[in-house]
């Protein structure tokens, strides 16, 4: 179908948008090709049956027309008798008196139609003649004589004076034969006349005056021009004879069966030819109201097929039509019209039905969608999205609204504290618990119609007033507030909670609902930097966190300009008082904000993988003050940080080894210090690359220990050598004795497992002696030595060790260099 030409014609854009119409045409022209078909088929079957009863035709013809030519030489013979029985004549003749004989010749002869007429001796010797020749007659009148002899008269078809006569000889008898009558009668149009009349056949006589010499037509009923192409047929008598049949003749592009018949006995010299014809075209073609009774069937056909076709098309194509606009209503977002068609019992009704199926399926897929995209499954509150779309449209019907200048809009924009902290210490599952409490209780708080609470993710919650001022706002934010300060009970833990919480209003602080709720983060973010409560949006917040946002930027290139400082802050042994090591702390000096404390950027670092390269930079950096400080006789062990992100990089290690390579530092220059929390994250990953560190010969730490959730137990599984006692526990160890019990039992256990314990946070003497008294291995804290450039760190050691005689000056370190 693809190739067919008829693809290619130029089409109507409706007949090429219609299936129907295009069947109905198919069908219509299949339809007239069969009639067509059929009709060539009778009207060759019909040619063909007329064309093979021709020759019997024409053979009839010449039976005819022998028997008219018989009928008239009877005639003839009869009206020669009567002449040769008159007495008038008879006596003429006895009187032998030429003169008079032969006008009574010419008189009779005239009177019985006769062109010639003569009297011949019982001899057969022309006596008297009232024709021109004489010696055409003596001539026709000796070949006569031996018929007549034989049968007492005879007849023949001659030339006589060019043209074709009916001879007759009769006797003249008085009693006995005393001689005959020659008569000659030319054959006339009456001949035609009579054979047309009889056969609707055409006659044409041709004449020729000799053997040789050129047919010419004498007598026809055709047209004379078509006569005389008949007479220069190649003609000849000898195949007359044989193919007395028929032969075809064309003429003016119509062909013609003609059937020929010698007329004179004598087939060499002078003859006559009579041509029977007819128009084999006329008799082949089928009857006229045949052809119309065809043309009328062909016509009434088509109409009534037209009708079927279109009847029938409408049945496949109504249904399709409907299932198309179904489709195009489902397209649309319309699941829950439903299709038509469906108590069909054929192929129609199945495809309804499947596509009804569909239809039932989609809308129920789309309705979890929906459900997926506009809620959140954890609480079961609306999400960000469905929020948003909620404050969009309140401002647009606040709007819309004629005082709509009075309306005010207000969103509350809560992100809980220490939600991470939770996660981490409990549990996700007890995390997840907490925001669904925190959800029930921030619904709880709402208790007007048309407020909408929703979770924007993670610890994001949000509150709309669709009508309400900023004083509403600020006193609904309170109690948010203020419901917060009671502590969760979840399971047997009761958490304590709390929430930044910031508040922006429409129209004051934003024109359309995307600045809204950006506003609102502000102050959200705001209130959570400055703890003090509710936060109303004010357009100075919006400085700090666009601060907070180019300082990500500017931190990429801090690395380039150099802007990065290591801090070193001392830890020494509480045994000897020696300094044994430094914590490597990074600084920014930023060049309009200052130095930047770590806290303000590493967690962002984290946040974007940037912490890699800057644990690099601290790496390297780390490398060169243990070479210079190592070229002072401090041949202390420097203590790295490391992040999350890091301990997932499996090829930290291999980084690591490399640097060793380029600085030519042995990997017992440093410790490696990992918090718990970045182990808990995803502790496989964790522990295969502790144990390549481990196994390149780095010494590890436990940072901040007591703050995470893993226990001893497990730290015993890691290659680790050194824990490191948070700070929050050594600073309140004096005042509260609970974290002087925690201190006392981690040294304990850590010295059990083999671990070195130290302890951070040593902000006076008393902490120092405590530890001491605890058998604590090392201390670091500010009342030693705060963070302090490499420079400065190498005059504190020789300070430290001035105001410390007691000690003696650090060993040379056994290390060795890669
Ligand atoms: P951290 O690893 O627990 O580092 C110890 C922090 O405690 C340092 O703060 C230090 O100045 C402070 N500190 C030491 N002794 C005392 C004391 O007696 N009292 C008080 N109140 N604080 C004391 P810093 O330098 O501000 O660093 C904060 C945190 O930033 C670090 O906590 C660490 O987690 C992160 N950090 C700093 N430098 C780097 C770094 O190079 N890489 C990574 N990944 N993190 C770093
Ligand atoms: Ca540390
Ligand atoms: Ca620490």
């Amino acid at each position: 179908m693809k190739n067919m030409p008829s693809l290619t014609l130029p089409m109507p854009a409706w007949f090429r948008a219609s299936i129907g119409a295009r069947i109905i045409a198919f069908s219509l022209a299949l339809l007239f090709l069969i009639q067509i078909a059929s009709f060539s088929a009778i009207r060759a079957s019909l040619g063909q049956h007329a064309r093979s009863a021709l020759p019997a035709q024409l053979l009839t013809g010449e039976r005819v027309l022998l028997s008219l030519l018989d009928q008239n030489a009877q005639k003839l013979s009869e009206g020669a008798r009567l002449l040769a029985a008159d007495y008038g004549f008879r006596s003429a003749v006895q009187s032998n008196d030429a003169e008079t004989i032969a006008s009574v010749l010419g008189n009779h002869g005239a009177r019985i139609g006769a062109s010639e007429a003569a009297l011949l001796g019982t001899d057969f010797t022309l006596r008297a003649a009232s024709g021109s020749d004489t010696r055409e007659l003596a001539a026709l009148a000796a070949r006569l004589a031996p018929q007549a002899a034989r049968g007492g008269a005879a007849s023949e078809i001659a030339l006589l004076g060019g043209t074709p006569h009916q001879v007759v000889l009769v006797p003249m008898k008085a009693p006995i034969v005393v001689g005959w009558v020659l008569m000659g009668f030319p054959i006339d149009t009456q001949l035609t006349t009579d054979m047309r009349a009889l056969s609707a056949l055409n006659v044409t006589l041709l004449a020729r005056s000799a053997a040789g010499a050129p047919w010419t037509p004498v007598l026809t009923s055709l047209p004379s021009a078509m006569a005389d192409d008949f007479a220069h047929q190649p003609w000849s008598v000898a195949s007359i004879e044989a193919d007395p049949v028929m032969r075809a003749v064309s003429f003016d592009q119509e062909q013609y069966g003609v059937h020929v018949k010698r007329l004179t006995p004598d087939a060499a010299g002078p003859a006559v030819l009579a041509l029977v014809s007819l128009s084999i075209d006329d008799a082949v073609r089928p009857p006229r109201d045949l052809q119309i009774g065809l043309a009328l069937i062909t016509g009434l056909g088509l109409i009534v097929f037209l009708i079927g076709a279109i009847v029938a098309t409408r049945r496949v194509t109504t249904p399709l039509r409907a299932l198309s606009t179904a489709a195009d209503r489902l397209g649309s977002g319309d699941y829950g019209a439903p299709i038509h068609g469906l108590e069909r019992h054929d192929e129609m009704g199945h495809l309804a039905r499947a596509f009804n199926q569909m239809r039932i399926s989609v809308g129920e897929k789309q309705e979890q969608i929906l459900k997926l995209a506009y809620w959140d499954a954890l609480t079961g509150l609306p999400n960000r999205v469905q929020f948003r779309d909620a404050v969009r449209d309140a401002i647009a019907a606040a709007q819309a609204r004629p005082d709509g200048g009075h309306t005010t809009i207000a969103v509350i924009m809560l992100d809980l504290d220490r939600f991470k902290h939770v996660n981490d210490v409990l549990g996700y599952r007890v995390g997840d618990l907490l925001l669904g409490r925190v959800g029930e209780r921030l619904s709880q708080q709402m208790v007007r119609g048309g407020d909408l609470v929703a979770r924007l993710g993670g610890d994001e919650f949000a509150v709309l007033l669709r009508n309400g001022d900023a004083s509403l706002a600020e006193s609904v934010a309170a109690r948010i507030g203020a419901a917060f300060d009671a502590p969760l009970t979840l399971e047997e833990h009761t958490v304590d909670m709390g929430a930044g919480i910031g508040i922006a209003c429409w129209p004051q602080h934003a024109a359309d609902a995307d600045v809204l709720l950006s506003r609102a983060e502000v102050a959200m973010y705001a209130a959570k930097r400055r703890t003090q409560g509710p936060l109303m949006y004010d357009a100075s917040f919006d400085a700090a966190s666009a601060q907070t946002l180019s300082l990500l930027t500017e931190l990429r290139q801090a690395v380039e300009r150099g802007e990065l400082r290591l801090y070193l802050q001392p830890k020494l042994s509480l045994d000897s008082g020696k300094v044994s090591g430094a914590e490597a702390l990074v600084r920014w000096a930023h060049p309009t904000r200052g130095l930047v404390p770590p806290m303000e950027f590493v967690p962002f670092a984290e946040q974007t993988g940037f912490i890699r390269t800057l644990t690099m930079w601290v790496f390297e950096e780390a490398a060169r003050h243990w070479l210079a400080l190592h070229a002072e006789g401090l041949p202390l062990t420097l203590s790295v940080n490391l992040s999350t992100r890091d301990l997932l990089d499996p090829d930290l290690p291999q980084k690591f080894d490399a640097l060793l390579v380029k600085h030519r530092v042995p990997a017992e220059a440093y410790c490696l210090e990992i918090t718990e929390s970045a182990i808990m994250d995803d502790p496989a990953r964790a522990l295969a690359t502790l144990n390549k560190l481990s196994g390149l010969g780095f010494k590890l730490s436990i940072d901040d220990f007591g703050t995470g959730y893993s226990s001893l137990a497990y730290l015993k599984r890691l290659p680790v050598d050194e824990l490191k006692i948070d700070k929050s526990f050594v600073m309140s160890m004096e005042k509260d004795l609970d974290d002087a019990k925690i201190v006392r039992s981690t040294i304990d256990l850590a010295h059990n497992l083999g671990l070195t314990v130290v302890a951070e946070g040593v902000e006076n003497v008393k902490a120092w002696d405590m530890l001491r008294e605890l058998e604590c291995d090392e201390a670091q804290g500010y009342h030693m030595g705060k963070p302090m450039p490499a420079a400065e760190f190498i005059v504190w050691s020789a300070a430290w060790m001035a105001k410390h005689p007691g000690l003696a000056a650090a060993a040379t370190s056994p290390l060795m260099f890669h």
